[in-house]
């Protein structure tokens, strides 16, 4: 036990580093070896795997991590323990890949103030601690980041991140005048040509992928992105070796957008239900419904929030941010905006639009859209998962959705399943979730790169440790 990790003295008295280690139980050292090149060797046995692939889950089972990686998955009675290893009982848990949020914003908020000045990488770092809390060991920011991005990303890269993974497409491309992006970023362009140079030069920093929005706001901002530029936007990607994922909000842009080679979409159909054709169309092409970002549209039906006394959630966030979102003053405020009243028939959609696609083979991932103010890092995937259940695929579907499939998507080959090879990026349940999705919630214990990192119940955001109780 290491100094300061004393058991029995309460939350109060534990040091993050040591949370996360009293988050999973004693480790038992079976052999203490000495020697600085002697790798860091941990040993994870007896729980179920579920392994991010849909296979079936398997009972008792162990995996052997080594400097970060996994090395050996397989039956605990086979378990071949090394030498100096540490080996950790998970006994009646449920272990899987983290989950991957394909779809966010990072750095946007300050408590509920929504300004890109706050984009640093402090409110960057913390917001990533936050995903790691929930279980999500890795996410893709789309499209409203300053350049601080990837050298964040470039460091994580070179060594063994202690918080969720970044995958960027850096600052996504805007028509001048139309809909997307954040106030702040220079990412708007009038012509197809400055869209290609913008495209390139976003592919030249290393961009992931590269985002382009087609919207007008219900309506309300005159024109969306021109098909002349969506198609610059899209081929110069391609050029570059990228992939093109949109913002999309009408069928007839999902039409458009299909026809033009883009990959995938960050969003659903939301103004009317998906055709036969569109379906047929991004099953052809191989598009993506990459995102479907329900807990998105779910969050605005809502003029006050159904979760602020559920501990998953109050743990994540300050004081001061439940007692505004639980204002009455906030809730007539957004009771009384002309777009409140269209949300729950765009949230149906968005729900029978993915139930459609998904159920008819198009390939799909899982994304919330969470990060610009009231859309909570973390607790938002749990959230989304859970609608993506409601809309009609299984918890087994979207658990692989959430993992392997956000990875092959992403083209991120060393996460997403729990196999040799992989990082050890894992999250460690107490129930299981192909019985009830909402299991995802009782987290043991969260790994990335091989160690244990803080999770939500290891959590009390601007309160005293002690503050937000026990775990349920
Ligand atoms: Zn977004």
């Amino acid at each position: 036990m290491p100094h300061g990790c004393v058991p029995g003295l309460g939350k109060r008295r534990r040091t993050l580093s040591c949370a996360a280690r009293m988050g999973l139980g004693a480790f038992t050292a079976l052999a203490v070896s000495a020697g600085a090149a002697q790798a860091e060797t941990v040993v994870l046995r007896d729980f179920t795997l579920i392994d991010g692939t849909g296979h079936a889950p398997v009972a008792h089972q162990a995996l052997v991590m080594s400097n970060g990686r996994i090395t050996w998955v397989g039956p605990a009675a086979g378990v071949k323990v090394p030498g100096g290893a540490k080996v950790q009982s998970l006994r009646g848990a449920y272990l899987l890949p983290g989950l991957i949020d394909n779809h966010v914003h990072l750095g946007l908020v300050n408590g509920l103030a929504q300004d890109v000045k706050y984009q640093t990488p402090d409110s960057i770092n913390a917001q990533l601690a936050t995903y790691a809390a929930y279980g999500i060991t890795s996410v893709q920011t789309l499209g409203t980041e300053k350049d601080l991005i990837f050298p964040m990303r470039a460091a994580q890269r070179a060594g063994r991140p202690d918080r969720a993974r970044i995958f960027t497409v850096g600052m996504g491309v805007v028509f001048k005048g139309s809909y997307g992006g954040v106030p702040g970023l220079d990412q708007k362009v009038a012509t197809p040509g400055e869209a290609r140079r913008m495209v390139d030069a976003q592919a030249a920093k290393g961009a992931d992928a590269i985002k382009l929005w087609v919207d007008d706001e219900f309506g309300s901002i005159p024109e969306r992105m021109p098909a002349a530029i969506s198609t610059a936007v899209i081929s110069e990607a391609h050029k570059d070796g990228k992939k093109a994922i949109a913002h999309v909000f009408y069928r007839g842009n999902l039409e458009e957008l299909v026809r033009e080679g883009v990959n995938g979409f960050a969003h659903t159909v939301r103004d009317q239900p998906v055709s036969r054709q569109d379906i047929a169309a991004m099953k052809a092409k191989g598009v993506w419904q990459m995102a479907a970002t329900l807990s998105r549209e779910a969050s605005f039906t809502y003029s006050t929030l159904p979760f602020l006394d559920d501990p998953f959630f109050t743990r994540g966030v300050t004081p001061a941010v439940l007692s505004e979102l639980g204002s009455a003053e906030r809730a007539q405020k957004l009771k009384s905006s002309p777009t409140f009243p269209k949300y729950p028939q765009v949230l149906k959609l968005a729900m029978d639009n993915f139930a459609a696609e998904a159920k008819a083979g198009v390939p799909y991932g899982m994304g919330t859209d969470s990060g610009p103010t009231a859309r909570f890092p973390g607790y938002f995937a749990h959230w989304e998962l859970e609608l993506m259940v409601k809309a009609g695929i299984t918890p087994m579907q979207a658990i692989v959705a959430a993992t392997s499939s956000n990875a092959r998507f992403m083209g991120a080959r060393d996460i997403g399943t729990v196999a040799p090879g992989k990082w050890g990026d894992l999250l460690v349940l107490d129930a299981n979730p192909l019985t009830d999705i909402r299991n995802t919630r009782k987290i043991r214990a969260v790994f990335i790169a091989g160690k244990a990192v803080p999770t939500i119940w290891d959590t009390c955001v601007g309160r005293s440790a002690d503050a937000c109780g026990v775990r349920p």
